[in-house]
């Protein structure tokens, strides 16, 4: 049986890094240069990590034609195999091309596969590899892995729709490799699994994830999704969850018949999703909470209407927003508030803006994100000759990378660690924090039972 080998390299830091966020490219977050930073980032390092979703539906692909597949994060020069895969990213670029070129000097069939290289890919083709440069879930579900190395060239495609059956993921490789963890959610095992992809915002001027899954939004067969969480469950004993969609709740109908066919199943599950709160009402946040969510991620990037503005981004009036949150709480989910800093128009009192708010809002959690002009997108296009980056690795939400006409590298880093100690080191928030893991723990430690 001939050999593939996955390989998944990643920076030899203290950050909590992933391959799978920030639109595929990665995000690999530091959260500052406080004692305070450091111990956040000691506590999610320690509990959040999962691989680029595609990976289990590529492993399952790969046996299907026969092939035995092992997945490492280190490569060692004894390793045997007659294919090598190395995964893409921007975290961890210039590692993954050091890593192809030492492949190179012992065989030619090296493949790249994620969303970095499939709109980079002549970064990892002049180091010597192929480039598969359609999704790689998709692409082989109808296409042999072997012929990629017989002259087959890829290409972009996005074909994942209601039409198209994946396969049931296989994630016995990865659960202990990866850990499959997101406490934020829960305490027990917790794996990816996705119900759409793309997104049709006008964000994608900076954001990666409309690159990466295109803006049409495609939405899973509801009962393929529903069969594979029960198959997970009874496979791998795993009842959490943590939906990868860009916007989970943009196809509104869908979700909902989503969550009436878990509910009406009695699957007891416990999930965690991302969307954006101008696309939440209380009948559906009620029966989201009924079906499982337990956690949810919003992206108000910037408070200021300017910011958010000049960036595309569309936004709801700040007294919305407390409402949303407070519903979303009452109906026992909890909130994580995601924020930039440093859009490129982004002043000081933007920021103060941001911080004054974020205690309003009061959620559970917060995570600020340094604004990165990633390759690819409109926003890379109109700053590329402000970079100030020589590694791609840098690209990672934890640095300026670009020169901001309003903030220095350093002051961003300050500002960062300082918005973490001014939200978190408050009554309002430990309150939060107490009574939100009193009825955690009521509902299970940490997870329904
Ligand atoms: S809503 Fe905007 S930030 Fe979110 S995934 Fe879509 S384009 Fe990206």
């Amino acid at each position: 049986m001939q050999k593939v080998m996955i390989l998944d390299v990643y920076p030899d830091n203290s950050n909590k890094s992933c391959k799978d966020t920030g639109g595929g490219y990665g995000t690999s977050h530091d959260y500052g240069d406080s004692f305070f930073s450091s111990f956040i980032r000691l506590l999610v390092r320690k509990n959040v990590s999962f691989p680029p979703l595609y990976l289990p539906y590529v492993i399952t692909h790969l046996e299907n034609q026969g092939l035995e597949v092992n997945v490492e994060m280190n490569y060692h020069e004894e390793f045997s195999a007659d294919y090598f895969i190395v995964i893409s990213s921007i975290i961890a670029h210039e590692l993954e091309i050091e890593l192809i070129k030492a492949l190179k000097k012992r065989t030619d069939k090296i493949l790249v596969l994620g969303a970095f290289a499939r709109f980079n890919s002549q970064l990892y083709e002049n180091a010597g590899a192929k480039v598969l440069k359609s999704e790689p879930e998709i692409y082989l579900n109808s296409h042999s892995f072997i012929s990629l190395f017989e002259g087959v060239e890829t290409h972009q495609t996005q074909t994942f729709n209601n039409q198209l059956t994946l396969p049931k993921p296989k994630w016995d490789k990865l659960i202990d490799l990866y850990q499959c963890k997101l406490g934020f959610l829960s305490f027990k095992k917790v794996v990816p699994i996705a119900l759409s992809k793309g997104c049709p915002f006008s964000c994608s001027v900076y954001c990666t994830y409309p690159l990466e899954q295109g803006s049409k939004v495609r939405v899973r067969d509801i009962d393929e999704v529903c069969n594979e969480i029960t198959y997970i469950k009874n496979e791998y004993g795993i009842d959490n969850f943590l939906f990868r969609d860009p916007v989970f709740t943009m196809n509104r109908a869908k979700v909902f018949e989503f969550c009436e066919s878990i509910i009406q199943s009695g699957i007891k599950i416990q999930f965690a999703m991302e969307t954006h709160l101008k696309l939440l009402d209380e009948e559906l946040i009620q029966v989201m909470s009924r079906a499982g969510l337990r956690l949810i991620y919003v992206g108000v990037e910037s408070s200021s209407d300017e910011v958010c503005e000049e960036q595309g981004r569309y936004t709801i009036e700040h007294s919305k927003q407390v409402e949303m949150i407070k519903l979303l709480e009452k109906y026992k989910v909890n909130v994580k508030i995601m924020y930039i800093i440093g859009f490129p128009s982004e002043h000081k009192k933007d920021y103060e803006l941001n911080k004054k708010l974020a205690k309003k809002f009061n959620p559970l959690y917060i995570q600020l994100n340094i604004f990165t002009p990633y390759p690819g997108t409109q926003v890379y296009d109109s700053l590329k000759n402000q970079v100030t980056s020589e590694r791609f690795m840098d690209f990672n939400q934890s640095n300026l990378v670009f020169a901001h006409k309003n903030y220095t590298k350093e002051e961003v880093r300050k500002m960062i660690s300082e918005f973490y100690i001014d939200f978190y080191i408050r009554f309002g928030w430990f309150i939060k924090f107490i009574s939100s893991t009193i009825r955690r723990i009521k509902d299970g430690l940490y997870g329904r039972s």
